[in-house]
């Protein structure tokens, strides 16, 4: 029997080496203990993390977490781009702090673009539409270039990066200019800042990213642990090795008091008895702290599938009939959606004999990522269509009123929010 599967469109199997190779856990373990999840968790389209469950902890216990992200503007935002905005939205709405970074510095670097331009459509393409999507108050917004704690912590940053390893991540050559570079770590430094002291210091912070940043995400972990001035690693079960090389000796000497741990030259050991890992992990960062070191977490990160351009293949910025931006008019976005590929048969008859193919179609797709918010509803849409009782013409004609009537309602909405600039700081 053939098991339905209304999330088909999203299956995971082509990233399945993800978890195999990179260590990327399955979202699908933590999403049980979630009790709203987003509709992205729901349907699998977020189907990865790192350190999720330190967030979900956090949310759940009401201590202190953030979520963060940036945009590069460059370009037009789309609704790959309102997937991160909402999964932004939801953090905050579930009590985190969260923070939107405008990539201007990346944008001027690597694109060439002018700062006016970086400022114009940081505002009119991404921030206008964040906040049309629900983004409140509280919400920090800023662009790189005008935000010094990201600068500043940017070039601490840098004193633990080098060229080598920055290569192999984002192809720099002899040729890349350097401002390129700098950009790269100040990305890194997005990520950190929230946890900053003046941003109420280490707390669990979720990067919401597609898989392909993921080299991005190692790479910011990886600066948080060299920055950071001790190490915690579990070496074996019940015994913890913290090591601080260039960590003052009293520091060490606390943790060793605090812990019941025992003083070496440049690291204490401890045997757990009565601690758990992250209450060791817990005063370490408080000694830390207090002999001023950053005692960065490493950052979390959940990994969300690609949506596929209409036209088949890859969504591409240079290709405006492989996507949908924001600021498309609404008539102009449905016409894209009745031209958008389907996953339907070559004839009406194959059709009804052997059914749609959902999983192959992005007009389905649609529906599942941005215009159907009701499981049974997208449940009945499924059956229907691989049940061979729905044709592909009407139902693009029923998404595509969908899509017109989303981006009527966005853009008013993107209007309104012209006038709430000021709320967020900014004119
Ligand atoms: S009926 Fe709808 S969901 Fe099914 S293949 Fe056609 S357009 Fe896609």
């Amino acid at each position: 029997m053939t098991t339905l599967d209304p999330w088909g469109a999203v299956k995971i199997d082509n990233y399945s080496k993800l978890f195999d190779e990179f260590g990327i856990s399955k979202f699908d373990e933590l999403l049980a203990k979630i009790p709203n999840p987003h509709r992205y968790m729901r349907r699998h389209v977020i189907f990865g993390h790192r350190s999720y469950d330190s967030v979900l902890e956090a949310m759940l216990s009401g201590k202190p977490f953030a979520a963060m992200s940036g945009f590069m503007p460059s370009g037009k935002a789309h609704l790959g781009h309102k997937m991160v905005m909402e999964e932004i939205i939801w953090h905050q709405q579930q009590g985190g702090d969260v923070f939107l970074a405008i990539a201007d510095m990346e944008a001027h670097a690597v694109r060439g673009k002018s700062w006016k331009e970086c400022r114009e459509l940081g505002i009119n393409e991404y921030i206008l539409s964040a906040i049309a999507l629900g983004l409140e108050p509280g919400a920090h917004i800023y662009f790189q270039s005008k935000f010094n704690p990201v600068r500043d912590l940017s070039f601490e940053l840098g004193i633990r990066a080098n060229f080598s390893e920055l290569s192999a991540i984002y192809g720099f050559s002899g040729e890349t200019n350097v401002s390129h570079m700098v950009s790269a770590l100040t990305q890194s430094a997005d990520i950190l800042h929230p946890q900053l002291k003046e941003f109420g210091g280490p707390k669990p912070v979720v990067i919401p990213v597609g898989s392909d940043q993921d080299p991005h995400i190692r790479l910011t972990r990886g600066l948080a642990y060299k920055t950071n001035m001790f190490l915690v690693e579990e070496r074996a079960a019940g015994h913890i090795s913290i090591r601080g090389k260039a960590a003052p000796k009293e520091a060490l000497q606390e943790i060793a008091k605090r812990t019941g741990g025992k003083l070496y030259e440049e690291h204490v050991d401890i045997l757990i008895l009565n601690l758990t890992l992250s209450e060791v992990e817990s005063i370490v960062r408080e000694v830390e702290l207090k002999y001023g070191g950053y005692a960065f977490m490493p950052p979390a990160s959940t990994y969300h599938k690609f949506m596929t351009g209409l036209q088949g293949g890859k969504m591409s910025s240079s290709i405006p009939e492989s996507y949908i931006a924001l600021t498309d008019k609404p008539e102009d976005g449905a016409k894209k959606v009745m031209r958008a590929i389907t996953g339907g048969r070559v004839t009406l008859e194959e059709q009804k004999k052997l059914g749609g193919e959902p999983d192959k179609c992005s007009v389905y797709e649609l529906l599942v990522y941005h215009l159907l918010e009701d499981d049974n509803e997208l449940l009945e849409v499924y059956k229907d269509c691989v049940g061979g009782t729905r044709v592909c013409g009407n139902c693009k004609k029923f998404t595509a009123e969908f899509m017109k009537n989303f981006l009527k309602e966005h853009q008013e909405k993107r209007e309104l929010a012209r006038d709430r600039l000021n709320d967020f700081g900014l004119k």
